[in-house]
């Protein structure tokens, strides 16, 4: 796309698929935790964009071989974090379900993950005018990624979907960007933060060039477009609107 002041750029990676082993694991509110793979495998990890995606495989055991590896149940995760041969994810964790997130609270230490990706990258040249940045914990970890990507002196506004107080999740933002949480409470996913969007209006809009990135339970995506290409008529090359995941919806894959 083009923009005075920034644009995405796609670029794509050969696949690698490393393996690595659990070492260690912060919770950071009761229903969200920060977990560090280890492994010689990891090292050249890199990853380019904000929203970049790895494939994390949960093997029962050490696999010998790639192909056991991926036969092995995978889900989508961000890379918040890396270097020499770590690398962090942060996972939401949902009650007792799913395999991703179960093995994030639970599996023990040594435990060993595949990692496949990322497969490709948008990269984000230049600088934004504005930051509009809004999901729920599974988009915490891009969010936090586009955060550090603020100048000092960079302007915006971030809606964060959490559960209530006791799950508010803490990010570090330049001073000219808010960050507004907003609580679920009993509703169903998504509900809370597509109610703050609707709430926008034009004198919403920051002005110029706005990055807008809406990620969440994937019934946001309607109402995130209304948002940011109806409402404030940024360009669709300018955002980037996604489910990240679906309700009742095992293993869902987000459209890319
Ligand atoms: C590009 C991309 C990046 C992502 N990055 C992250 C990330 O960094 N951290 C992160 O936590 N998630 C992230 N996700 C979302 C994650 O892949 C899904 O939430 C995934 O379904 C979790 O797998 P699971 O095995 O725990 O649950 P599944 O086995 O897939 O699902 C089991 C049940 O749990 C429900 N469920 C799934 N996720 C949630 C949730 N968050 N809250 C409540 N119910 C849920 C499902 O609807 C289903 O009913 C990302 C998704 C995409 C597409």
């Amino acid at each position: 796309m083009t923009s005075s002041a920034f644009s995405f750029t796609m670029q794509g990676f050969d696949l690698h698929f490393r393996k690595a082993a659990l070492v260690h694991r912060e919770w950071l509110t009761e229903s969200y935790v920060r977990v560090r793979l280890r492994g010689d495998e990891l090292l050249g990890f890199e990853s380019l964009g904000c929203d970049d995606h790895v494939r994390v495989f949960f093997p029962d055991g050490n696999p010998d071989t790639i192909e056991q590896l991926r036969a092995a149940p995978s889900r989508e995760y961000t890379p918040v974090a890396w270097a020499d041969d770590w690398l962090e994810l942060e996972f939401a964790v949902h009650g007792d379900s799913g395999v991703a997130a179960q093995w994030a609270a639970k599996a023990p230490l040594g435990s060993i993950a595949g990692v496949g990706g990322p497969r490709g990258s948008k990269v984000l040249e230049g600088s934004p005018d504005a930051w509009f940045l809004a999901g729920d914990e599974t988009a915490l970890p891009a969010i936090r990624r586009f955060a550090q990507l603020m100048s000092a002196t960079a302007t915006g506004r971030i809606i964060l979907e959490v559960t209530d107080a006791a799950h508010e999740m803490v990010i570090e933002v330049p001073e000219g960007v808010t960050v507004e949480q907003v609580h679920r409470g009993d509703t169903p996913p998504s509900t809370a933060l597509i109610a703050r969007l609707d709430e926008l209006t034009v004198d919403d809009r920051p002005n110029n060039d706005v990055l807008g990135f809406i990620a969440a339970e994937q019934s946001v995506v309607k109402p995130g477009r209304a948002l940011l290409l109806d409402r404030w008529g940024l360009d669709a090359d300018s955002v980037i609107v996604k489910g990240y995941w679906k309700r009742g919806d095992t293993e869902y894959h987000a459209p890319h």
